[in-house]
């Protein structure tokens, strides 16, 4: 056993020393399954003990077991200031203090949704409390409205957990979806037609054969959920004149790369000449609490309950302190803000390359953006030199990220415990933090290049 930073190193390479996190998670196993309550916190993918964070302030986690990590997770992207940001923290003590919800409607939810329509290209907004609520409520939306059925999604896209989403393509282009999990029923999938990302034969012939039946064809601005994978010459803007020649409705899914990637999204990145008729948007204008929303144009929207017929509602729906939090969130991502991220995200990204390039371990570093992910290649695959599509990310070394992952946290740098999972920096992400990374880089890297390279390239 060799000793790192965090504690004693196992033979399968990852510590196992954390031992306040690991009571936690056997206690938590007991009454919750899994441990957990979104799978990718369970450290599956990666093995080893999750750590239950006690604390986090600016750019760093504190675990339980009392150890201080520099966080590249950021709430898997909310966070875009940093944790316990001050001006966050007043606002939302402010808030608090004058009751948490009121089911009616509020000045702060008014003030968001003019801040969203401002920055985007929605006419309208209706805030729900998750991602997934976002897009479910989306697709009702496109199918109300269309009065046709089919939706149309791409593979490795991740929307939240609806029913019609958690649809795996079957072999060969245009395939009806089959259920991606138990308790799906087809019902719910054979509706959906899952295509290869990036594929715009895929998306012609799928229209020539169905696009009258189609109602809309929903994409991750910039998908994120299979690692980052950008979209290749303006694909979403492609998307969106498709699906208009069809009478289909666009929608591009910004819960991720909303507020994120810029001040406008992966749209204003994207540019002119199109827009979505449907947008969703979560995680940054939460602020770090449960807030997400569904808008578009008005149209569109004004077929919504109470004034259209499509019905939609949420008890917590537009909560004043999660609308507070999200304002105040936004309200600090100015122009100076995007430059930071953007900053951090080069810096970082250049820091990693050139230490697994200095350890001869092959890699690509995938990014749109500030928004980036690191693939691992294996030895024997010369020609991965980039990501197009989920089953170019599926080829990746989950076993050398894995190792890479251990050095890492042992090291005191939290990275996402998956190989298809985004890597998030903050505005707050400084030289020390950065520095901090530095100096973890090189022994990752070590270990990632004396890991045996394996085959098991599946989530
Ligand atoms: C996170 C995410 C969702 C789901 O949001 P939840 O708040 O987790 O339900 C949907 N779409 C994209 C692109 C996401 O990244």
């Amino acid at each position: 056993m060799a000793l790192g930073q965090n504690g004693p190193v196992t033979a399968q390479g990852y510590p196992q020393y954390a031992p306040v996190s690991a009571g936690l998670y056997a206690r938590a196993r007991m009454v919750t399954p899994g441990g957990v309550n979104s799978p990718v916190r369970a450290f599956h993918a990666v093995g080893g003990v999750p750590r239950f964070i006690t604390s986090a302030q600016g750019p760093y986690l504190t675990d339980a077991d009392g150890r201080t990590y520099v966080d590249l997770v950021c709430s898997w992207g909310p966070m875009l200031h940093g944790h316990a940001h001050p001006h966050l923290v007043d606002e939302v003590a402010r808030a608090l203090a004058a009751g948490t919800s009121y089911g009616a409607p509020t000045r702060a939810e008014l003030e968001l949704a003019e801040l969203i329509v401002g920055r985007t290209p929605v006419d309208q907004v209706r805030f729900v409390s998750s991602g997934t609520e976002a897009t479910m409520s989306a697709i009702r939306l496109a199918r109300g409205v269309t009065r046709r059925d089919l939706v149309v999604k791409f593979a490795g896209c991740y929307h939240g957990h609806v029913d019609a989403l958690l649809a795996e393509a079957g072999s060969g282009v245009a395939t009806f979806g089959l259920p991606g999990t138990p308790g799906v029923p087809a019902s719910a999938t054979e509706s959906t037609l899952v295509l290869p990302y990036n594929d715009r034969e895929a998306v012609a012939a799928t229209f020539a054969e169905h696009g009258h039946r189609i109602a809309c064809v929903i994409t991750e601005a910039v998908p994120g959920n299979m690692g980052v994978v950008p979209p290749v010459d303006d694909f979403n803007g492609f998307l969106a004149k498709t699906c208009s020649a069809h009478g289909a409705l666009f929608i591009s899914d910004e819960v991720m790369t909303g507020f994120r990637v810029s001040r406008r999204g992966q749209y204003g990145v994207d540019g002119a000449g199109w827009r979505p008729d449907l947008m969703t948007f979560g995680k940054v204008m939460g602020g770090g609490f449960p807030a997400a929303a569904f808008g578009g144009r008005a149209e569109i929207m004004a077929e919504l309950a109470p004034d259209g017929p499509i019905y939609q509602a949420g008890t917590l729906s537009g909560n004043p302190v999660a609308m507070i939090a999200g304002l105040a969130n936004l309200r600090l991502a100015d122009h100076m803000a995007y430059d930071r991220l953007d900053e951090a995200s080069a810096r970082l990204q250049r820091m990693v390359s050139e230490a697994l390039t200095e350890a001869s371990v092959p890699h690509v570093v995938s990014a749109a953006g500030n928004l980036f992910s690191v693939f691992f290649v294996k030895d024997d695959d010369t020609t991965m030199t980039s990501v197009r599509d989920f089953t170019d990310a599926r080829r990746q070394d989950s076993h050398r990220f894995k190792m890479f992952f251990h050095a890492m946290l042992q090291a005191g740098v939290y990275l996402p415990p998956s190989g298809y999972e985004a890597w998030f920096v903050s505005t707050v992400h400084d030289d020390q933090a950065m520095e901090r990374i530095a100096a973890a880089l090189p022994g990752a890297a070590w270990a990632a290049a004396h890991a045996r390279s394996d085959g098991e390239g599946k989530r």
